[in-house]
């Protein structure tokens, strides 16, 4: 009997938690495996804040794909998804095809500029490895230039950061931290440095507890970042950006301008014709796309309703990992025609937001925390998710353990 064929695309978080629990469920003579990715590695997203404001080496947020995954049950191919055919049973790669049986879409974010004149072109955004590199190395090379002009221009040490929302404020407290090394390295006054950043909403980070909000904000601030709430970004150019607050405009020139407000689902789901609200497709309880049984989406290209606020759940790599472990389970129950497919139904425990490698906020189990309790809750966190990925050799290899 021919074996059914199980392709994931994507080795992020939901991609690589489907195929390792895959993996386990199913044996070799039951399907045949193949994952998918662009790159010969899966990093940790949810440390890229750190590698784009360099207090963290690229190296340390990847990892092997073949490290991960049982090169004798999965066939990996390294290789760019160009568009999927459902009707077809088929997924373009830009150097072959591949046909499929069962599908998984696990194909992440991307940055969404909601329109914003001139983001596009002139920010930057934190989209995966690559791009949290450009980053780093930019700020780099402006605070290089700095002192290398005859007229010094200030602008060079102005970094804008658009959103304080998670990945934003993330970001900022990685900026305050690497902004004193640069100084030095680069022999520049610290009051010479800008870190701003620019939030529309009447907060910074919305929806958070307030006590804990005012925590990060004051912490920052005493790092030297600067916040601007309820203040619209409305143009980005070459020289920096335009905001305004009330009727009030300004432009603020900054030669470092990243965009971390807003993301939305790949590109590939609109493309490829699936029902979708910006890229990300509401799934049924199962998992799959609607329609399509032998289809299942995870990670960020889904969206989900949260029953307790009707809204959608926030595209997060807690959900992303959960939503891995349901997908292998219904995939095994498909590929063997035996047992119930589960439900999915996110187990929120919680979450921390990083103000630094030395400092955090957050609500774990409904508990409130922040400072180093907080910072140290953040470290079992990220570590946790390493072990969930490729056990215990992977937490000593990669993990966090400067608790202090
Ligand atoms: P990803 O992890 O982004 O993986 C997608 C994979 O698909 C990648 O390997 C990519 O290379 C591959 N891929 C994409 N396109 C193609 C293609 N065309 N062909 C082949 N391969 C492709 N969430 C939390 O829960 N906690 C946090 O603390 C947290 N912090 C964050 C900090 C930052 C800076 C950012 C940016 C996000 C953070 N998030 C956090 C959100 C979290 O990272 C995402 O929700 C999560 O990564 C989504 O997982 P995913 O599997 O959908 O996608």
């Amino acid at each position: 009997m021919r074996k059914p064929k199980v392709v994931v695309l994507g080795a992020g978080y939901g991609g690589i938690m489907t195929t390792v629990n895959l993996q386990k469920k199913l044996g070799v003579s039951e399907a045949d495996i193949t994952l998918v990715n662009k790159n010969d590695y899966h990093y940790e997203t949810t440390w890229l804040h750190e590698v784009s404001a360099g207090t963290l080496h690229h190296d340390r947020s990847r990892v092997p794909v073949k490290n991960l995954i049982n090169t004798s049950k999965v066939n990996f191919v390294q290789d760019t998804v160009v568009d999927v055919k459902t009707e077809e049973k088929r997924v373009i790669l830009e150097n072959s095809e591949l046909e499929y049986d069962y599908l998984v879409v696990a194909l992440g974010y991307e940055s969404e500029t909601f329109g914003i004149k001139g983001l596009k072109e002139h920010a930057f955004s934190i989209a995966n490895i690559n791009s949290a590199r450009l980053i780093r190395e930019h700020i780099d090379y402006v605070f290089a230039t700095y002192n290398n002009e005859v007229e010094k221009r200030d602008e060079l040490l102005t970094i804008v950061v658009g959103g304080a929302g998670f990945t934003g404020i993330e970001l900022v407290g990685e900026l305050a931290n690497r902004v004193p090394q640069l100084c030095k390295e680069f022999d520049i006054p610290r009051e010479k440095v800008r870190v701003i950043c620019v939030e529309a909403a009447p907060t910074a980070l919305p929806g958070f507890d307030p006590e804990l909000v005012e925590y990060a904000v004051t912490q920052l601030e005493r790092k030297g970042v600067e916040f601007k709430i309820g203040t619209a970004i409305k143009e980005a150019t070459e020289e920096g950006i335009i905001v305004a607050k009330d009727d009030q405009v300004e432009e603020i020139k900054a030669a470092t301008v990243i965009w971390a407000a807003g993301v939305r689902g790949s590109y590939l789901i609109e493309k490829a014709g699936f029902e979708n609200m910006r890229g990300r497709v509401k799934v049924d309880p199962q998992l799959r796309a609607p329609g399509l049984d032998n289809v299942f989406i995870v990670g960020d290209c889904s969206l989900m309703i949260n029953p307790e606020t009707e809204r959608p759940y926030p595209p997060t790599a807690q959900i992303a990992m959960q939503q891995g472990e349901t997908c292998a389970h219904n995939l095994a129950v498909l590929v063997r025609g035996q047992g119930e497919m589960q439900e999915f139904k996110p187990d929120l425990k919680g979450t921390v937001c990083s103000l630094g490698h030395d400092d955090a906020i957050g609500v774990v189990f409904g508990r409130k925390l922040f400072g180093s309790s907080a910072s140290f809750m953040k470290k079992v966190v990220d570590n946790r998710a390493l072990y969930l990925q490729g056990g215990a050799g992977l937490v000593m290899k990669k993990g966090k353990f400067n608790f202090f």
